[in-house]
């Protein structure tokens, strides 16, 4: 129980990796901040499993794309809890294709929430992290972001976004005892793979060296390591991916 009196935002956390973010710093008691876009009832389930295991915990609501909705869930947080200890900027979406089949809009909703949302977010909890001298921040890039994906050019450019932006971040708020790292999952079972065909399942399994795909606990128990102490680590991407993009 490492997190007691401690506050931490989790985006995305209805589903998928975030949700096991979310019960993973929750187990190691925090006040945990459930946010979703869209789906209440499994942000509500999330939340309703950390508090019956003794915890505390609340579901929000607010695209991160959003300035005002971002702006109205930190007011809530800081009325509530009083501002946010660990940022975890997990809330992500995929859209793929061909460079010559992909258009603006894909590129927009893309850049969006996982780079506009993790800007919006950061900045806001900023405030209190600031006026403490201390904080953690996870940014959840991606392997794509590191060695690039064919049809992965918008989700690729925004991961790797995530990277230049949490090494200039670490830079700038090492004097204030913040730490940013990033974590980039490899190819893990959640939602945002789902629709991937038997075949190119047991193509991408056969290329991970450790043999299988990874599931959304395996990111949590690295995210939580940052979050918990690791008070010597900024700056960092940590590859979580069962050996996909090593080099051999
Ligand atoms: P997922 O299962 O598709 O879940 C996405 C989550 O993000 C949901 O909770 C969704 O909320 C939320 N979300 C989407 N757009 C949002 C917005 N505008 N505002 C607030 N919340 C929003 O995704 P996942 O696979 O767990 O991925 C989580 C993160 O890991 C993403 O950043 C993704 O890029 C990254 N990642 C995933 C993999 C992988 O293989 N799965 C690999 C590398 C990196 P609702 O439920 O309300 O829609």
């Amino acid at each position: 129980m490492k997190l007691i009196g401690k506050v931490a935002l989790v985006t995305g956390a209805s589903r998928g990796i975030g949700k096991a973010i979310a019960e993973a710093l929750g187990k190691q008691g925090a006040k945990v901040v459930i946010n979703y876009t869209q789906n209440v009832d499994a942000a509500e389930k999330v939340s309703e499993t950390i508090r019956a295991s003794g915890g505390e915990a609340i579901a929000l609501k607010a695209d991160i794309s959003d300035a005002a909705a971002v702006e109205g869930m930190f007011a809530t947080i800081e009325e509530k809890y009083g501002g946010t200890d660990i940022l975890v900027n997990n809330a992500g979406i995929w859209r793929g294709g061909k460079i010559t089949e992909v258009g603006p809009s894909d590129w927009n909703a893309v850049l969006d929430t996982n780079i506009k949302g993790m800007f919006l977010c950061t900045q806001s909890a900023l405030k209190a992290m600031l006026q403490r001298g201390a904080g953690k921040i996870i940014n959840i890039s991606s392997v794509i972001g590191l060695i690039g994906f064919p049809g992965d050019t918008i989700y690729g450019t925004s991961k790797a976004g995530i990277i230049g932006f949490t090494k200039s971040l670490a830079k700038e708020l090492a004097r204030h005892r913040i730490n940013v790292n990033a974590v980039a999952p490899g190819i893990i079972a959640t939602d945002m793979n789902s629709a991937l065909d038997e075949k190119i399942r047991t193509r991408l399994e056969n290329s991970i060296p450790l043999g299988y795909l990874g599931n959304p606990e395996h990111i949590a128990e690295v995210v939580c390591f940052l979050a918990c102490g690791a008070d010597y680590v900024t700056g960092q991407v940590w590859t979580v991916d069962g050996g996909f993009t090593m080099v051999s």
